[in-house]
């Protein structure tokens, strides 16, 4: 049988955009331009090139939870030449933190069948990087995450860990949850026949009652984590411009010296 390859990808507000907190201090995900995660187009590429080393003997089935406009990043990881989707949305999803999201997502994943998932090594917006491990333990296989290397053979997936003064040679059996860094390798970009191709992909819609799971147990109520305040980041100053007529360099270390900075 095929081996079946889950990536998980977020849809999430646009860095260079204007981001704002909503009302009830969640992000507000309704006002501002959205994309899939660079950091999740790793985890797509590494997906592709597993199947192409099966010789295409892989379906990859690209998940994501989010809001109606998260279809975007859906469809660029088909465009990148995933072969299907999945797209969780529901009203009551408003305000999941991890715990909830991990939780949606093992449902998710269970639903669609796999072998592998593959993750970022975090998303551009939340940044926590824990959610692989979240979902490894609620999905109950081995996690093997943050791998610069990845490779699938003989119900094995096998990776290189990098870290600061060792790389280790990590390998877990099938099924099993891996997560891939930035150093994994370039992502490819969609060529004009897989942007057209992708248009005619499927896309399936699940909502909170197609997976079973309570409303309560996600959403602002389910939420672990509670947010008390936010407040608007000041505006930058215009700093302090040191001209130099002589005396710039002592000028320059006195400044320095007064920010403790030396
Ligand atoms: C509509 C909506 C509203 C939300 N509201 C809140 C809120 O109010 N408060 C709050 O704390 N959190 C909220 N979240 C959840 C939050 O945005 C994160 O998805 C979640 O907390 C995971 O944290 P992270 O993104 O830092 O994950 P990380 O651990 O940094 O992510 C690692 C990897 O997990 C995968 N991943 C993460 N999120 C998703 C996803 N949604 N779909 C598919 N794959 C994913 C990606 O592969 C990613 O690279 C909301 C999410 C959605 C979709």
């Amino acid at each position: 049988m095929s081996l079946r390859i889950v990536v998980c990808v977020k849809y999430v507000p646009d860095a260079t955009g204007d981001r704002h907190f909503a009302e009830d201090l969640t992000v507000d995900r309704d006002d501002v331009d959205g994309l899939l995660s660079e950091l999740d187009e790793y985890a797509v590429e590494q997906a592709l090139q597993i199947k192409e080393a099966a010789d295409d003997d892989a379906e990859i089935t690209v998940l994501t939870v989010g809001p109606e406009d998260a279809k975007d990043a859906l469809r660029k990881a088909l465009s990148m030449g995933a072969d299907k989707a999945v797209h969780v949305e529901d009203d009551d999803l408003h305000g999941t933190d991890v715990m909830g999201t991990s939780l949606v997502l093992a449902k998710a994943v269970e639903e669609t069948g796999y072998d592998l998932v593959i993750a970022g090594m975090a998303s551009t917006d939340g940044t926590m990087g824990v959610l692989p491990a979240i979902l490894a333990e609620r999905l109950g296989v081995p996690q093997v995450t943050l791998l610069s290397e990845v490779s699938v053979a003989d119900g094995v997936v096998k990776g290189r860990r990098d870290g600061d003064t060792a790389s280790e040679q990590l390998e877990a059996s099938l099924p099993a949850v891996v997560s891939v860094t930035d150093q994994s390798g370039e992502a490819r970009y969609p060529s004009f026949k897989g942007i057209m191709a992708a248009k005619k992909k499927p896309v399936q819609s699940l909502d909170l009652d197609d997976l079973d799971i309570d409303a309560e147990t996600v959403g602002l109520e389910g939420a672990w984590t509670k947010v008390d305040s936010a407040a608007e980041r000041p505006a930058r100053t215009a700093g302090t411009i040191v001209k130099d007529e002589g005396e710039g360099g002592k000028q320059l270390a006195e400044f320095l010296a007064g920010q403790k900075f030396i």
